[in-house]
């Protein structure tokens, strides 16, 4: 997250904030202030805040350290005006390591909620006379009730929130991951839904929160649906075997011919057989713009990918298409074929309707806390 602050490292873990939490400390302090408080009372309500926000952090510990029992390591952790974002490299694949992941969270808070009641127990704090102002003034009383809310909260089975990767790990026990995920997220919007709904009627942060869930719910789906979609498969699989190529010392106006005649829109270039480059459309136009099109093709090669090894599997190739429209694939130097976006989706259709493969759970992670 670009518009986050880097706060500090624990146990390997990058720890930021969003620079919206600012805002979030400034309302909460001013606006006890402007009702009447004094510079204590407002004082005392951002430290409420960030101790609240200790105990979130805590929370996506939990999560974090309990998936590197089983190997799986955490990029960082964010904190958004909404409550913090684990983001894990993947999910456990075996349903019950994914179930103790998830509740690893809410029982941190759960333990944080155990030790000041226990705390406040002690100290004789519920013997005094108890009545409304005493107990909401009480700052650690404050902090155990949002701990235990925290722990409610996180509890309803709205997926991508705990309670609703509780819920997609344990549908996963009796069933395949894919349709377990399929299944959480419509609840999870489903339930997305409700929460929207009853945020206008008692506090507006569910909106935003119901909106999180939305989105969440239907990228998870969407990520795990294309992973499953790609299990199993390589590069040999979903690349363009057949295409037109040129030799290096062709003219650019043969490469443009060449490309407008086949409609092919990447067109790879040779040198005795060796594979030098690919010219994309908008390199060959912008060439021939600077360099005249008697120029020779290799000078429109642009900045080149490394090329993929056929049998290298093809989820390992989707990060690629972040920075490249078109991938070559090399046997030595020897260019065999081309994968972009549009031959995977084309491999992906034809493995669904010739019978899919089995998925596994895989990649990011995020949390609402
Ligand atoms: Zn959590």
């Amino acid at each position: 997250m670009k518009s986050a602050w880097h706060l500090g490292r624990i146990a390997g873990i990058d720890i930021k904030v969003h620079f919206t939490f600012v805002f979030i400390l400034i309302w909460f302090g001013l606006s006890a202030y402007l009702t009447g408080g004094s510079i204590a009372v407002a004082l005392t309500n951002v430290l409420l805040i960030l101790a609240l926000f200790l105990c979130v952090v805590l929370h996506e510990f939990g999560h974090a350290l309990t998936a590197r029992l089983f190997g799986i390591q955490t990029k960082d952790i964010t904190l958004l005006p909404i409550g913090g974002v684990a983001r894990l490299e993947s999910m456990p694949e075996d349903p019950k390591e994914e179930l103790l992941v998830a509740i690893a969270g809410p029982a941190v808070n759960m333990v944080i909620a155990g030790g000041l009641f226990t705390g406040l127990l002690l100290s004789g704090f519920f013997n005094q006379p108890l009545n409304l102002t005493s107990l909401l003034s009480s700052f650690w009383l404050q902090i155990l009730i949002a701990n235990v809310t925290l722990v409610l909260f996180n509890l309803i089975p709205a997926f991508p929130m705990d309670g609703g990767r509780v819920l997609r790990s344990f549908m996963a026990l009796f069933m395949d991951h894919t349709k377990a995920t399929r299944i959480a997220a419509h609840i999870g919007r489903g339930l997305a839904v409700l929460m929207g709904i009853a945020g206008f009627f008692i506090n507006p942060w569910l909106i935003l929160t119901a909106v999180f869930v939305w989105v969440g719910a239907g990228a998870e789906a969407q990520s795990v649906e294309l992973k499953a979609g790609l299990k199993g498969l390589f590069v040999r699989d979903a690349m363009v075997s057949q295409f037109y190529q040129v030799e290096a010392n062709q003219p650019l106006s043969e490469v443009l011919q060449l490309a407008t005649a086949t409609g092919q829109a990447h067109i790879p270039v040779v040198s005795n057989g060796n594979f030098l480059g690919i010219i994309r459309r908008n390199d060959l136009h912008r060439a021939i713009d600077r360099l005249g099109n008697r120029a020779p093709a290799y000078a429109a090669i642009g900045t080149e990918p490394e090329g993929l090894h056929p049998e290298m599997p093809l989820m390992d190739v989707l990060p690629k298409f972040a920075n490249h429209r078109v991938l070559p694939v090399l046997e030595g130097r020897q260019l065999i074929g081309l994968v972009t976006p549009e031959s995977l989706q084309q491999r992906m259709w034809l493995n669904q309707r010739l019978g899919g493969t089995k998925s596994r759970p895989t990649g990011e992670s995020t949390d609402i806390a």
